[in-house]
């Protein structure tokens, strides 16, 4: 069976169809690369062969490379594996090269033949690298489809030229958000950015591409590097705008980075560099620089996490094996900030919803949240009154749980409190389907306690939401004690509908998220009650690509949301409660009317319109900074550790069942230093010795928190790592 088909018809016009057996999406291995050359040989040898169009058999081109593949290509490059992956990729660059250069004469660049690449949707990474070798991209006009290189988002670059193609075809300020943020577009727009050249309608899309082939003249051929003359759009390095360009993207990337992603540094200098030489020379440079990525370890953690294990999550791999829990009908109590938040993506996803609150006015203001979502979308051209009109009209805003009738799904957003909690439960129960399931959006109070005031505790779960609901991407499912397979599979098929990824955790104080999340907060404040310097420990966290400082994040979620959980956990947890010191600092500032952003004043200043400044001022009266502040290092490392730590006790607990779970949870739920692939991939790269290592020289400095958790000090002992797989079965 093959990837790519060839066929030549009466006119002379060649058709390579990428169409791979029982694949509902094109993506390249490295046997298609080997076909796709030889039909390319075929078509230039082959004199009747007037020219060539690259299509595909499918509603898409290409997804990609298969990034399997990818991830493997180290481990099966022998015993210099830099060397194989480079001479992989120099593979991958020559057949790309020829598919440009077509047949032409090197000096005089005639006598080539012309190809074509046809898109019939979405082209992405290879997908689209592949039709930049070719002379012309004539794309269906087809709205769904995304054109783009999105490969920055999973931790490595184009490398199949991409990178330097999209430079010197659009200069480097146009190609920046195509290949630096991984934007993708839609064909229209690809085509107004000069990322593709033309878009016909979906069934004129082969005609016209034989049309090109058959007129294309020879001067259309040649690109413009491969000619004389060529500049650079937008000017190369040693060019006074030039210079000023890559002045910008350097502190752009630096200032959006802080150094911590390996690719995006790399695809700077890949540019840079190739921008000072010929064109085959910058491909050799890419392909060194996409080598460099691709060896650090960082890579391939990220790809497994951020695009292997994700979408395996997403598609259901933890799911009990029971019959489809499509959601149609959500019930969502409680319409506040999380409950308005709820029903907007709800509703969104084409299911229906009656949003309760109180009051009438309580529940219109909820569905008011969706109406303002959806007018700036409007507005920003992104979606149109009908679609505005279609989503508002799912949703049911009322206090009546007479409307209830019909739900499968409740999920339940009021306030955190059992009391409340119990009694709408009740009140739910009373009206809906024996069969519907009931899950509860807390983020601090047990399940299975909450579950004793459900008729049915098998039916009764959390599906615990993170704010904003519209932007955050994961969804935390918590089994209760009692909680059956069936209700596991409604949260799972609900999260799948609205476009999030799930983990599923089991029910122990502050689930997984903030049960490590926690932590690290209070590791920081802790440092800075210490006499740590504020600015140091904020740096030390964005320096390790952590999205925020804990001070700024505990500022973001509320210092007396701090007080409330710690006085909470400090009633559950007695004596054994480790964390009286961080209550001081935090205490101190909430009678200080310093509860964070929404009081435009905590560890950050704020002006009068709410934008962050700097640094609090008090702050260095308050916690007088010590003489002498700890290394940098050793910061990084207790912020690295309250996570981690907390991350590998939950899985020892049996609280997290997968690790793949806690690395994916911890990235989208937190930002976890996304680089490192998530808590149990950062471990890997550093090897469990070396962490129990550090942990020893922690805990005796700064208490037991540090300690090596059993599991870590016996995975060291046996040289074991967690993606090896022993440590997964041990837990
Ligand atoms: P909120 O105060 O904004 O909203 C709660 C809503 O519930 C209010 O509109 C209130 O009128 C309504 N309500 C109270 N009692 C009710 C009753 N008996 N019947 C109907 N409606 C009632 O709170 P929120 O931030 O949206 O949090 C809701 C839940 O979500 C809490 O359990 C909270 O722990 C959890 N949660 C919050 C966050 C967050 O970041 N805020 C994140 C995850 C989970």
């Amino acid at each position: 069976m093959s990837d790519f088909h060839y066929a030549v018809d009466g006119d002379g016009v060649a058709t390579i169809t990428w169409d791979i057996p029982n694949k509902s999406m094109n993506v390249l291995s490295l046997a298609g690369l080997q076909e796709l050359s030889d039909h390319i040989d075929t078509a230039l040898a082959d004199a009747s062969v007037k020219g060539v169009i690259i299509t595909s058999g499918k509603k898409d081109f290409a997804g990609g490379m298969d990034l399997n593949i990818i991830a493997r290509m180290k481990e099966e490059a022998g015993d210099n594996p830099a060397k194989g992956v480079f001479e992989g990729v120099m593979a991958m660059h020559g057949v790309l090269r020829k598919i440009e250069r077509a047949g032409m004469d090197p000096k005089t660049l005639k006598g080539g033949k012309p190809i074509v690449a046809a898109l019939p949707g979405t082209a992405l990474g290879i997908g689209l690298e592949l039709p930049l070798a070719c002379h012309r991209i004539i794309a269906a006009d087809n709205p769904k489809a995304k054109i783009g290189l999105p490969e920055i988002m999973v931790g490595i670059f184009p490398g199949a030229g991409g990178t330097t193609r999209v430079v010197r075809k659009l200069g480097v300020m146009m190609a920046a958000p195509v290949i630096l943020e991984g934007k993708l577009n839609d064909p229209k727009t690809a085509q107004s950015i000069g990322l593709i050249d033309e878009v016909v309608a979906p069934d004129q899309l082969l005609a016209r591409a034989k049309e090109w082939v058959l007129s294309a003249k020879p001067a259309e051929l040649p690109k413009p590097w491969d000619q004389k003359g060529y500049k650079l759009p937008g000017g190369a390095p040693y060019t006074p705008q030039g210079f000023q360009m890559f002045l910008g993207a350097s502190a752009m990337v630096h200032g959006k980075t802080w150094g911590a992603f390996p690719a995006a540094k790399a695809l700077l200098s890949a540019v840079y560099e190739g921008a000072l030489v010929p064109f085959d020379t910058a491909l050799k440079i890419e392909a060194r620089w996409f080598t460099h990525v691709l060896m650090n370890p960082s890579s391939g953690a990220m790809i497994r996490s951020l695009f292997i294990n994700k979408e395996a999550l997403e598609k259901g791999a933890n799911r009990p094996k029971v019959p489809d829990e499509t959601v149609k009908k959500v019930g969502i109590l409680g319409a506040g900030m999380m409950g308005a938040g709820i029903a907007y993506v709800s509703a969104m996803a084409g299911i229906e919803v009656v949003l309760i609150d109180a009051a009438q006015e309580a529940a219109e203001r909820g569905k008011g949240y969706s109406q303002g979502l959806l007018e700036r979308a409007v507005k920003r051209g992104k979606s149109t009154a009908e679609k505005m009109a279609e989503v508002l009209g799912r949703i049911t805003p009322t206090t009546d749980y007479a409307a209830l009738e019909g739900c499968d799904l409740i999920v339940e957003a009021v306030f955190e409190d059992p009391k409340v909690k119990a009694g709408v439960t009740a009140q739910a129960e009373a009206v809906i389907p024996e069969t519907a399931i009931f899950a509860t959006n807390t983020s601090t109070l047990p399940i299975s306690e909450l579950a004793k005031a459900s008729k049915r505790p098998e039916q009764f779960i959390g599906i615990h939401f993170f704010s904003p609901v519209d932007k955050m991407l994961l969804v935390e499912i918590i089994k209760g004690k009692a909680t059956g397979d069936r209700a596991v599979a409604k949260a799972l098929d609900y999260v799948r509908q609205i476009r999030k990824t799930p983990i599923v955790v089991n029910d122990e104080r502050f689930f997984y998220a903030n049960r490590c999340i926690i932590p690290y907060i209070n590791e920081g404040m802790r440092m800075v009650g210490e006499g740590t310097e504020p600015a140091l420990v904020e740096n030390a966290a964005r320096l390790l690509g952590m999205p925020l400082g804990p001070l700024q994040l505990v500022d973001e979620t509320s210092l007396d949301l701090g007080k409330k959980i710690a006085v909470a956990t400090r009633a559950a947890m007695g004596n054994a409660y480790p964390d009286g010191a961080v209550d001081e600092i935090i205490f101190g500032m909430v009678d200080e009317g310093r509860l964070g952003k929404k009081a435009n004043a905590g560890f950050y200043a704020y002006d009068a319109n709410g934008k962050r400044q700097g640094l609090w001022e008090g702050l260095s009266d308050r916690f007088p900074p010590a003489e002498t502040q700890p290394e940098l290092t050793e910061v990084q490392h207790r912020l690295i550790l309250a996570q981690v730590l907390e991350a590998v006790r939950a899985l020892e607990a049996g609280v997290l069942e997968d690790i793949r779970e806690g690395d994916v949870g911890a990235i989208l739920g937190w930002g976890f230093m996304p680089w490192s692939g998530g808590p149990f991939g950062w471990l890997d790269i550093m090897g469990a010795a070396k962490v129990v290592e550090i942990c020893d020289r922690l805990s005796a400095k700064h208490g037991p928190r540090f300690e090596a958790p059993k599991l870590l000090r016996d995975m060291a002992a046996k040289g074991e790592t967690f993606y090896g797989g022993t440590a997964r079965k041990a837990a």
